[in-house]
C-alpha cells in the first residue's frame, strides 16, 4: 500500500467537507509549459491528483501559458505524457489562454471600478517607484488617469498601437502596503509575440499573478495548492477574485518545495544544462526531469512512493537523493529478473573442460521471489570474469581472484587461477584456470568453502552490452548554495561508458526492461539507444545503500 503520512492540506480539506464550506473538492496542476517536469513537480502533482482522489473530487490538468515567449507544444506534449505515466488521469484538460477573453474582460471591469489604471512608467521606473521593505512607494504620475482615458488606451494597447513596455496595465491598490505585492501590482503587459495556442489575436498578454486566481475561480477549484514562495502574493490573489467579482471563491494553499541533493531543480537551470551540452537532451538519465528517471529506469510507484515519504510542510526542503535510490530497490527488489552480466571483461580459459563442450547450469531468477523461475545459462571452457575480480598482487583481504586462490563462480564452479597471460605491455589479457567439477553449484558439496564468489558469462554465446554508469550530476549539496555558479559544480565523471558482456537470453529485452545484475545494481533498457544489434544498460542503482529510513 502506497504511505499515506498525515498532512496539513488533507486536514483543511476534511474540515471544508465537515463544515460545509465545501461540498466537494477540486483541484488543479497548474505547469507553465517552459519546459520538463521534474521530481519537485511530482510532489505537486501527487498532492493535486491525490488528495482528490481520496475525496473522490477532481483535477484538472492546467497548462499555464501566459509567458508565450517561452512557452512550447513540446512541452505541452512531455508534460502530459510525464502525468499520465506517474499514474494520474485528469478531468478536465484546460489552457490558461483559453481564459484570455475573460481575463481581458475582468481587467475592463477593474479600470471601470476606478481599480486599474495604464501606466507609461518603463519597467525600471516601475521597480523604482515600488520602494523597498523598509520604505513606501511612489505614486506614478499616471496613476490618476480618469477611467475614460484607462479604458481608451487599454483598448489601444489590445489593438497593437503600442511597442513593448511602452504601457502596463496596473491594479490600484496602496502604494504604501506594507505587502510589496500590493503595490499596484502590473496585471497585463504588451508583448508582440506569437502564443502557441491563440497565435496572433493578442499582443497583450495577462500578468501570472493576475492570472492565476481568475484561472482558478473559473474553473471552480475549491483549494488551489502552490508553492511557498507564493504566500505573500495570496492578499493579491483574493483581492484579484474579490475585485473582479468572481462568483467562485478559490484558496490558496502553500507548501514547502521538494529539493534532492547533488541536483539542480529549477526549469531554468536545468535548460541551461540541456542547451549547453552538458547532458543528452531533457531526457538523459542524470536529470532530475521525470522524462530522465524513466530513461534512467526509475518506476512511477518508486516516485510515488518516495514523494508521499517526504513531509507536507511549510518550509522547502532537499531530500536526500538515496532516499529516492531506496525506493527504487524496494520497488525493483521483487520485480526484476536477476542476471550477470560483464561490465569490464576478462577472459578466462578453464583449461581442465572439454573443449567444444557446452552445458547449460539453472540460475534463480530472483531468489527473493522464487515464484519467477530457474533460467538457463551455458557455460563452458572460456568465460569472461570482471577485470576487478583478478588481482596479480593483492592486499590482504581480497578473496577474489589472484595466482593460485579459488573462489566460487556463481551458479557454477569453483575455479582456482593456475596461469596469468599478458601482452607486449604486461597487461594482464587472459587468465588460465582449472574447475573442480566436484564442485558444481547445487551437488551439495561441502569438501571445501572458498571465500570468494564472483560472477561471469560464458564467452562463446555472450551478448556484448554497453553499460552506462552515473555519478550525480552535480557535486555540492544543494541547489541554493550555488545561485548563478552551479555550472562550476557538474561533476565531470556523471556519466561513464563500459562495453562488456550480458547472458544470452538477454537477447530478446526490450527497452525498459529491467534487470538485478549480481553484484552491479539493477539496470534498465536504455529505451533511446538500445538499436537491434546494441543493448545499452543504464544503471538505475547499485545495490549497495548506507540509507536507513
Ligand atoms: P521551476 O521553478 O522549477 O521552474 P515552477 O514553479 O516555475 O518550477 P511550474 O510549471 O509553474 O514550475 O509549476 C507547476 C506546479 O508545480 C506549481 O504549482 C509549482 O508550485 C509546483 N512545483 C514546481 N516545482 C516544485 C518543487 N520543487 N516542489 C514542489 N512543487 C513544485
Ligand atoms: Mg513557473
Ligand atoms: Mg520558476
Amino acid at each position: 500500500m502506497e504511505n499515506q503520512n498525515s498532512n496539513f492540506i488533507r486536514d483543511i480539506m476534511i474540515k471544508d467537507l465537515e463544515s460545509g464550506k465545501r461540498d466537494t473538492i477540486v483541484t488543479r496542476f497548474p505547469p507553465e509549459p517552459n519546459g520538463y517536469l521534474h521530481i519537485g513537480h511530482a510532489k505537486s502533482i501527487i498532492l493535486n491528483f491525490g488528495l482528490a482522489d481520496e475525496f473522490n473530487g477532481k483535477t484538472n490538468l492546467r497548462f499555464d501559458d501566459t509567458n508565450p515567449a517561452k512557452e512550447d507544444v513540446e512541452f505541452v506534449n512531455s508534460i502530459k505524457e510525464d502525468v499520465k505515466w506517474l499514474g494520474f488521469e485528469w478531468d478536465n484538460l484546460f489552457f490558461a489562454s483559453d481564459y484570455f477573453d475573460e481575463m481581458y474582460n475582468r481587467a475592463v471591469l477593474l479600470i471601470k471600478k476606478g481599480l486599474a489604471y495604464v501606466d507609461d512608467l518603463s519597467a525600471d521606473e516601475i521597480r523604482e517607484y515600488r520602494g523597498t521593505l523598509t520604505e513606501p512607494g511612489k505614486n506614478s504620475p499616471y496613476r490618476d488617469r480618469t477611467i475614460e482615458e484607462n479604458l481608451e488606451l487599454f483598448e489601444r494597447m489590445r489593438a497593437g498601437e503600442f511597442a513593448d513596455g511602452e504601457k502596463v496595465l496596473r491594479a490600484k491598490i496602496d502604494m504604501a502596503s506594507p505587502n510589496i505585492n500590493l503595490r499596484d501590482p502590473v496585471i497585463y503587459r504588451i508583448a508582440h509575440v506569437t502564443h502557441h495556442n491563440t497565435g496572433d489575436k493578442w499582443c497583450i498578454y495577462p500578468m501570472y499573478a493576475f492570472a492565476h486566481p481568475l484561472e482558478d475561480a473559473i474553473e471552480g477549484i475549491t483549494h488551489s495548492i502552490c508553492t511557498i514562495e507564493f504566500e505573500d502574493q495570496r492578499p493579491f490573489y483574493n483581492w484579484v477574485v474579490e475585485q473582479c467579482e468572481m462568483k467562485h471563491q478559490p484558496q490558496q494553499i502553500e507548501f514547502g518545495r521538494l529539493n534532492l541533493t547533488n541536483t539542480v531543480m529549477s526549469k531554468r537551470k536545468l535548460k541551461q544544462l540541456v542547451e549547453e551540452g552538458y547532458v543528452d537532451g531533457w531526457d538523459d538519465p542524470r536529470m532530475p526531469t521525470i522524462s530522465g528517471m524513466r530513461r534512467r529506469g526509475f518506476t512511477p510507484e518508486s516516485i510515488r512512493n518516495f514523494v508521499r515519504e517526504t513531509a507536507v510542510s511549510k518550509n522547502n526542503a532537499t531530500v536526500d537523493f538515496e532516499m529516492l535510490e531506496h525506493f527504487v530497490r524496494e520497488d525493483l527488489k521483487l520485480k526484476a529478473p536477476r542476471t550477470m552480466g560483464i561490465i569490464n571483461p576478462l577472459k578466462v580459459v578453464i583449461t581442465n573442460y572439454p573443449e567444444g563442450q557446452i552445458e547449460l547450469l539453472d540460475a534463480e531468477i530472483n531468489p527473493e521471489n522464487p515464484e519467477m523461475g530457474v533460467r538457463k545459462i551455458p557455460f563452458s571452457r572460456e568465460i569472461y570474469i570482471e577485470q576487478e575480480d583478478f588481482m596479480e598482487n593483492p592486499p590482504k583481504k581480497y578473496f577474489r581472484l589472484f595466482p593460485g586462490n579459488e573462489v566460487r563462480l556463481k551458479h557454477a564452479y569453483f575455479i582456482k587461477c593456475e596461469e596469468i597471460v599478458k601482452d607486449a605491455n604486461g597487461n594482464v589479457v587472459e587468465l588460465r584456470c582449472t574447475y573442480d567439477p566436484q564442485t558444481k553449484s547445487g551437488s551439495g558439496f561441502t569438501g571445501r568453502k572458498v571465500k570468494g564468489t564472483i560472477h561471469w558469462v560464458e564467452a562463446t554465446h555472450a551478448v556484448p552490452a554497453e553499460f552506462r554508469l552515473y555519478e550525480p550530476l552535480i557535486l555540492n549539496e544543494s541547489e541554493e548554495d550555488d545561485e548563478g555558479t552551479f555550472l562550476d559544480h557538474v561533476n565531470p565523471n556523471s556519466l561513464q561508458i563500459f562495453h562488456g558482456y550480458v547472458e544470452p537470453n538477454m537477447k530478446e529485452s526490450r527497452p525498459h526492461d529491467k534487470f538485478q545484475f549480481f553484484r552491479h545494481g539493477y539496470f534498465n533498457v536504455d529505451p533511446k539507444d538500445t538499436t537491434v544489434d546494441k543493448l545499452v544498460f543504464n544503471r538505475i542503482v547499485s545495490l549497495k545503500s548506507s540509507f536507513k529510513l
